[in-house]
């Protein structure tokens, strides 16, 4: 079938200024730097990398919240980065997003039957209140919340029934496709489990099409379909989930699957410096020259000092962004 959306060579950047008023320096930060995907219906793609990475202003342009200096978003074969703001906001009855922090992004003063409604009033204002009151119940059953508690505020739930709230208010509008930027990073370990089978059900039932932003590889295993991973703004994987956790293609894959999460976390660092870190992480406002990797990778030769890999598709069908794809055997 035909994808629902395809990002093609989309770019963005930030610019700061720097220096006093004698000497002003414009520094370009690039965010996020030629990434490129397809997504099929009912498909789910988790995106993965480090906080930095570009993941959130991925989204954010993707949902036309920020203008790309480059590259295309098409939905449905429309280019979204074209429009205008008001046939954009059409579009946003499509295409949602659930944020990091539900606590956060809920309205204190509004109540849970508000807060999921109010996507309704923006779009629909003329529907009928009561017609309102019942879809915001029906949506909170949906994603396993008790109808009877649609008049209380957002300080009586749990920050997991917070984000089902959030979930709710995501959905109440019929998109097709659901962009979740780590929606469960601020919750509990017990309770995301909980919130990723939540939205595994969802997708399946209402047949939606899912983008899940994570900063561990482990969060978005059961849940998706192919996973994209970034560093630096940049792909350097995107492959098919079961071989990407069987033989990872790029060293930065395989070294994120290595830093497991390790409870204490002055271990961790140790176990992270050991396994894999020669060094941090470089300044996104002077990245290193060929592959941006090469500074932390161990695989590291001339070579990738100087050309840029390109993402290219391997034998296998997946792609990864390394001169050396075809050589390392990254086998977990
Ligand atoms: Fe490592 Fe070179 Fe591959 Fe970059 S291109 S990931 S530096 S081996
Ligand atoms: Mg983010």
């Amino acid at each position: 079938s035909d994808p629902v959306l395809r990002v093609q060579d989309l770019a963005v950047q930030f610019v700061s200024q720097t220096g006093n008023l004698l000497q002003r320096r414009e520094r370009i930060l690039r965010a996020v730097d030629g990434i490129s995907f397809d997504l099929e219906p009912g498909e789910t793609l988790g995106i993965v990398g480090e906080s930095g990475s570009g993941k959130s202003t991925l989204a954010r342009a993707i949902l036309g919240l920020i203008k790309p200096c480059r590259g295309r978003v098409l939905w449905r074969g429309e280019d979204l980065t074209k429009l205008e703001r008001e046939a954009l906001r059409e579009k946003r009855k499509d295409i949602q997003i659930v944020f990091q922090d539900p606590v956060a992004s809920l309205n204190p003063r509004m109540t849970a039957g508000a807060i999921i409604a109010e996507p309704l009033w923006t779009f629909y204002p003329q529907m009928e209140r009561l017609q309102v009151e019942e879809r915001a119940r029906g949506m909170m059953k949906l994603v396993g919340l008790l109808p009877n508690q649609i008049n209380r505020y957002p300080h009586e739930f749990s920050g997991g029934q917070c984000q089902r709230i959030g979930i709710a208010r995501s959905l109440v509008l019929n998109p097709r496709l659901l962009i979740c930027d780590e929606p469960v990073s601020a919750l509990d370990v017990s309770i995301q489990a909980q919130i990723i089978n939540l939205l595994r059900d969802l997708q399946k039932k209402l047949g939606l099409a899912l983008i899940f932003i994570a900063h561990d590889l482990s969060v978005v295993r059961h849940i998706s379909d192919r996973v994209m991973v970034m560093y630096m703004g940049r792909s350097m994987e995107l492959s098919e989930k079961h071989a990407l956790y069987r033989k990872p293609l790029h060293p930065y894959t395989s070294a994120l699957m290595k830093s497991v999460p390790v409870p204490d976390p002055e271990l961790a660092r140790k176990l992270r410096q050991e396994l894999w870190l020669k060094d941090d992480t470089p300044s996104p406002f002077d990245p290193p020259r060929g592959c941006v990797f090469h500074t932390r990778c161990p695989y590291v030769v001339r070579r990738c000092k100087v050309d840029v890999p390109p993402l290219r598709r391997l034998e296998s069908g997946d792609w990864a962004a390394c001169h050396r794809a075809e050589e390392l055997d990254l086998t977990v």
